[in-house]
């Protein structure tokens, strides 16, 4: 039976996408040391925009790729992410397609 799934590459998806940055994020971890014990470090994998990196120990927040889909504000156990709508015109526009 033929294959009927469509597949989506969520690159080319985001590649779709474009940003009005503000130099003002809008997204900031609290405290850095509840990260450097947080097991899960959640928001590095949750984030379909790979905001969130660990790096020589402490997470960088790269707010100008954010979706704003809010997942990383659930998914933070430690609610550990002071999180913020972009300011008006500010942030992602999406493209459909
Ligand atoms: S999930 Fe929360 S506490 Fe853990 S590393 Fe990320 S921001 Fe820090
Ligand atoms: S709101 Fe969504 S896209 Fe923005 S940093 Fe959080 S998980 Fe990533």
């Amino acid at each position: 039976m033929e294959d009927t799934k469509v597949k989506v590459n969520i690159d080319d998806k985001l590649y779709l996408n474009t940003y009005n940055v503000d130099t003002l994020p809008h997204l900031a971890i609290k405290d850095q040391k509840i990260c450097e014990t947080c097991k899960e470090k959640t928001c590095t994998f949750i984030c379909p925009a790979r905001v969130y990196e660990w790096k020589d120990g402490h997470v960088t927040v790269g707010y100008e790729g954010c979706l704003e889909c809010g997942a990383c504000r659930i998914a933070c156990s430690h609610d550990n992410i002071d999180w913020n709508f972009t300011r008006g015109g500010f942030g992602i526009q999406f493209r459909l397609a």
